[in-house]
């Protein structure tokens, strides 16, 4: 296997007394996505931001292309930050040349459209603006990308053009590091690491996180009564149109908790959505 483009080992930050990420250690290689999950607060951008070496750690290593991060190694990265890093007052071209200019990097070009732009980034719908921020994260054509939430609040088709660019440049060999609370997008991952409470609690490839997990799919005319029911004997039904899903416990007791109900009860894998709010808030270490 190569060395990875960026790994990081045992790595901690403390914010005051606050464990932000604790003892985290995750690596990503040449042509893979690796998607980080986790719910707000988890940790990922707080891991994002020592990876690139933009926050100090408090305990561990990172290493970008096998040496600490420094102006150099951050030539190589492209970087997506949560509130895009763009300057509102400038066009997309002008934003390009400036960050050009500062990272001295190499002049690449943006898709026609956006450098023929001549409004400000800001007065641009939020689907354009993220555009431009992949566009100049790639324009210098990145060894590594790091994205955080790149898709938040842009609409499906957005999404999939963002996520192809995403494709091309793995598949050109570039490695993508990204945070996402899509589970579609997820999906599309190599790999997932999923982050609780400042730790990785599982890792893998999709079907390892899924691990052939089941939910117990209930159909009852009564659906507002099952699912009292259902909670009333602790368990968590989550409801999709009028049918309920209850994960972690099997169809009979699940049957048994509705006895007396007019439903029928039958089983169905689980989705990586409800695996991820299983692992996520059990914390066990599932599929690492
Ligand atoms: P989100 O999905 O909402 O972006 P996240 O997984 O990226 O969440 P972080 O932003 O990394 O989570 O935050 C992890 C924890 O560290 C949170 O409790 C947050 O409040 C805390 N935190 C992050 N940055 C700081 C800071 N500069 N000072 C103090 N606490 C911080």
């Amino acid at each position: 296997m190569t060395d990875p483009l960026a790994a990081c080992r045992d790595v901690t930050r403390r914010f005051g007394d606050h464990l932000a990420v604790d003892r985290v250690s995750l690596a990503v290689q040449p042509g893979e996505i690796v998607g980080l999950l986790g719910a707000n607060g988890a940790g990922k951008t707080t891991l994002l931001r020592m990876l690139l070496g933009l926050l100090p750690v408090t305990a561990g290593e990172v290493r970008l292309f096998g040496e600490p991060p420094s102006r150099t190694t951050r030539r190589r990265i492209g970087y997506v930050p949560q509130g895009l890093g763009l300057y509102d007052d400038l066009t997309p071209l002008e934003n390009l040349r400036f960050s050009q200019a500062v990272f001295r990097s190499p002049l690449g070009a943006l898709p026609a459209d956006l450098a023929r732009e001549t409004l400000p980034v800001g007065r641009l719908p939020l689907g354009t603006q993220r555009r431009v921020a992949f566009a100049q994260a790639l324009a210098h054509r990145p060894d590594l990308l790091i994205l955080d939430e790149p898709t938040s609040g842009v609409g499906p088709l957005v999404r999939a053009r963002l996520w192809d660019v995403l494709r091309d440049a793995s598949d050109g060999g570039a490695g993508v590091l990204v945070t996402t609370h899509y589970m579609e997008e997820a999906e599309e991952c190599d790999r997932l690491v999923i982050m609780a409470d400042g730790r990785v609690v599982a890792e893998g490839k999709l079907s390892d996180i899924l691990r052939g997990e089941r939910v117990a799919v209930v159909d009852a005319p009564d659906w507002p009564g099952a699912l009292t029911a259902l909670e009333e004997k602790g368990m968590t039904p989550a409801l999709v149109g009028r049918t309920l899903r209850v994960v972690g416990s099997s169809p009979a007791e699940v049957e048994q908790a509705l006895a007396g109900r007019e439903c029928t009860v039958r089983e169905a894998p689980a989705t990586l959505e409800e695996r991820f709010v299983q692992i996520a808030s059990v914390g066990v270490s599932g599929a690492s």
